[in-house]
């Protein structure tokens, strides 16, 4: 290879290629030749949108709202967000202070964009969703990580944030429920990190997407719902796609004080513009209308995540904590460590991904994509039978390796 034509910038050059790409492209390659693959590596629930939420869009469509939109969201769609923060999650927020993006990862971007300046540390609790250090960097900041302890539920402590704060840390992305551990903070929990954040001054961008899907007694706080205090320091993250499976709409948005709000804002009406105009109405029929799609979804969530963790327990040599919300589970894999599978030898979590495809056909993600190498992540958003058969192939080639 030459030299290259076109210097990118230091910015582009700074972005990290997804650590899945390589068992990704590899993947579509088998399926491609004909190889029936199982992937547990989905990120997105299975279930088509609820029929009453596509009809609200495609009526908005049918009556021609199909022009640009105020750029933070539809004063309708906004009330609709206001009303539900207020009734769900005990927040109350002005319109004004609402801003409606194209998904929630644009929100989490721009708050990031306009919150960050170069040299601003940033925590991130490891095990972490992928984009949060890559944003972090666009916007020329430094990701602190802190990896969490798997005994704790993977949940970040006072005592771990209080550890790494100095005078470049400006903020903390939480996200709860996790993607990928499926943990959930309880109130307890949140109220003891909130007290550090408060103490220090530190601004939180809480990431609660996975909100409706928690499973048995366990209940969604928001940190911003902890005291005025708290909600003056956080920015809070939501959108449709995951509790109305609406991943493809793009709508997802930010409830955060005033001048993070405005700069949000502003930034994105230079970037994109206003969300996608019909989508607006649909995800307002998301958030007011039936809940019962959501409900039936978390039921089929709750018995496969049971079946899938019951499953995995049963291995040996695999310990796996039970996922409290979102649609993951995260075993520990690292008891395969320094076995080998027909003169392959496992080192890491993408050798046993990549094991796992090639000789188990499923897909898999291996937990250094998350920043932690003990790990895989697998989905339980596709059919049970999909689980099951994919579990019996994985099982298979886990028995194989630690026999060698
Ligand atoms: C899926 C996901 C998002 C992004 O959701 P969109 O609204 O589709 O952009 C944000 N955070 C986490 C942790 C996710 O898993």
């Amino acid at each position: 290879m030459g030299e290259l034509a076109i210097n990118l910038a230091d910015r582009a050059r700074s972005i990290s290629a997804s650590p899945t790409l390589a068992i990704d492209a590899q993947a579509k390659k088998m399926v491609k030749e004909g190889i029936h693959i199982i992937s547990f590596g989905v990120g997105e629930p299975d279930f088509d949108t609820p029929e009453h939420i596509k009809s609200a869009a495609a009526q908005a469509l049918a009556k021609g709202f199909t022009k640009y939109t105020p750029v933070a969201g539809i004063d309708e769609l906004k009330e609709a967000i206001k009303d539900k923060l207020s009734n769900e999650n005990g927040l109350d927020y002005q319109t004004s202070q609402i801003v409606v993006s194209n998904g929630a990862k644009h929100s989490l971007f721009n708050a990031i964009q306009v919150l960050i300046n170069p040299g601003d540390e940033v925590v991130l609790p490891a095990p972490y969703w992928v984009s949060y250090a890559e944003m972090v960097k666009l916007a020329g900041g430094i990701p602190r990580v802190v990896i969490t302890r798997e005994e704790n539920d993977f949940k970040l402590t006072p005592a771990e944030l209080e550890a790494v704060i100095n005078p470049n840390t400006k903020l903390l992305i939480l996200n709860s429920p996790s993607n990928p551990t499926g943990s959930v903070y309880n109130r307890d929990e949140l109220q003891a990190l909130a007290e550090c954040l408060v103490r220090h001054q530190l601004i939180v961008i809480s990431d609660e997407i996975y909100e409706k899907l928690v499973y048995d007694e366990l209940e969604h706080v928001s940190i911003a719902s902890l005291g005025p205090e708290i909600k003056e320091l956080t920015i809070v993250i939501n959108g449709v796609s995951k509790s109305y499976s609406m991943t493809g709409w793009r709508i997802g948005y930010a409830a955060a004080p005033d001048p993070v709000a405005k700069a949000m804002a502003d930034l994105q009406s230079h970037a994109t513009s206003n969300p996608n105009s019909f989508a607006q109405w649909g995800s307002i029929e998301a958030i007011r209308g039936s809940q019962t799609p959501v409900k039936e979804m978390v039921a089929e969530f709750k018995k496969r995540r049971d079946y899938i963790l019951e499953r995995l327990s049963a291995i040996p040599g695999i310990t796996c904590r039970k996922p409290g919300g979102a649609f993951y589970v995260f075993p520990n894999i690292s008891a395969a460590f320094g076995y080998s599978y027909r003169g392959e030898e496992i080192r890491d979590s993408s050798d046993l991904a990549r094991i796992m495809l090639s000789h188990g056909r499923i897909a898999v993600v291996p937990g250094i994509a998350f920043g932690v190498n003990d790990y895989l992540r697998l989905s339980y958003a596709t059919s049970l039978q999909n689980i099951e058969e994919g579990l019996n192939r994985f099982e298979q080639v886990w028995r194989t390796l630690l026999n060698n």
